[in-house]
């Protein structure tokens, strides 16, 4: 049989918390689809600067390069707030992300149907949103060269470089239509194309890809504009393609559609199979270690793991129905909790998803 092999990074807070649900639910598909995974745990984060005084050991980066998948929980904590920069548990993440080559960021955002209530926004508005931003992330002005700080005239200069090449937008571009196309078939590439050159040149490059995917339609959109539609009509966005910091604003806005941290997924992929799947919170510390943290946006990163990295579609299907079946059994942790419905904590909701998987063995 088969053996696909998991990573599994549990960091912080409540990280190992909601990484032990979600490898609870990746062995309950294991058992109902007859697959072996093997897990190996690696340390990232403040958990690996009190064991190994950096935070990403070289036997991390090993576990995951060996790995088909990397699942991560989450990192950070006031614990290591005083450490300079490239020695917090931040630089972890930056790390791995680097290391594993993964330039397009995939955020689903799925109002479940159980908990359009739990959205600020008005039912009508959010009932049936299903989108998924793919922001490029490896490039833009976040890392473009030069930046810095310069005396200039008596005074002071600070300098930031927004800076795309053909080669980044269209490989980011290629993730977007390949998974539109596995969709409703509709991408939204959005820029600021009537300011910014770089804008100009991402919509020629995907403009040319899109080319090449006649079954998916295209338009194009300004990024103040895409901000304000995501709360006018957010159901008219399938996948909403754009570059690393507009993506970085629109993904946290688009979030909020859903109603919780607690519910949200993310997969970043680069070219080879290996995703890093991850939830969008971080590591909670208000709510560690009290068995109350919500483990879905862990879980269905870990449907995202099974669909992206291992190929494996049925059974990321069946993760995410389970959710929605326990959802609409009412059952909920803290964060999504509405009157009528039933509070359970992190392992409670663990054990009610593999019930609802291994129901359907
Ligand atoms: P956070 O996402 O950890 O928490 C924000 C709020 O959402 C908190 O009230 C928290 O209790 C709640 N929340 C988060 N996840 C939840 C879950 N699964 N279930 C229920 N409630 C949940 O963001 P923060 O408080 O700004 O940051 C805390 C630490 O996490 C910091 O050290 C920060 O640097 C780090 N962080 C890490 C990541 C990551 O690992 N990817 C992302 C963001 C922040």
């Amino acid at each position: 049989m088969q053996v696909f092999e998991i990573a599994l990074l549990p960091g912080d807070g409540v990280g190992p918390e909601v990484i032990r649900e979600a490898r609870k639910v990746l062995l309950a598909v294991g058992k109902r689809y007859s697959r072996r995974f093997a897990f190996t745990e690696g340390l990232i984060g403040g958990a690996a600067i009190d064991a190994a005084g950096t935070p990403l050991p070289e036997d991390t980066l090993e576990i995951c390069r060996k790995s088909g998948a990397v699942l991560l929980g989450a990192v950070g904590g006031a614990k290591w707030d005083g450490l300079p920069g490239d020695e917090r548990p931040e630089a972890g993440l930056l790390g791995i992300r680097k290391a594993l080559q993964v330039f397009a960021n995939l955020r689903p955002v799925r109002v479940f149907p159980a908990l359009v209530g739990a959205s600020t926004l008005k039912r009508h508005v959010v009932e049936g949103v299903d989108l998924v931003v793919v922001r490029e992330l490896t490039g833009g002005v976040y890392f473009g060269q030069p930046r810095g700080r310069f005396a200039r005239d008596g005074g002071i200069k600070a300098l930031d470089t927004m800076v795309y090449t053909r080669f980044e937008v269209e490989r980011v571009a290629r993730v977007a239509f390949g998974l539109a196309s596995r969709r409703r078939r509709r991408v939204t590439s959005v820029d600021k194309a009537n300011v910014l050159e770089s804008s100009r040149l991402w919509r020629e490059v995907v403009t040319e890809v899109g080319n090449e995917y006649p079954d998916v339609e295209l338009n194009h959109m300004y990024v103040d504009n895409c901000a304000m539609q995501l709360i006018r009509d957010p159901r008219q966005f399938d996948v909403v393609l754009t570059e690393n910091m507009f993506g970085d604003i629109l993904s946290d806005e688009a979030a909020m559609l859903a109603g919780s941290l607690g519910m949200l997924p993310s997969a970043s992929l680069g070219h080879g199979r290996t995703a890093l799947c991850e939830p969008v919170h971080g590591s909670a510390p208000d709510i560690a270690g009290k068995n109350i943290a919500n483990p879905l946006a862990t879980v269905l990163s870990a449907a995202m793991l099974l669909r992206y990295s291992l190929g494996l579609d049925e059974e990321s299907r069946a993760v995410e129905e389970a959710v929605m079946r326990v959802l609409e059994k009412g059952y909920r942790t803290a964060d999504i909790f509405m009157e009528g419905t039933t509070l359970v904590g992190t392992a409670e909701m663990g054990d009610l998803l593999v019930e609802e998987i291994l129901r359907g063995a």
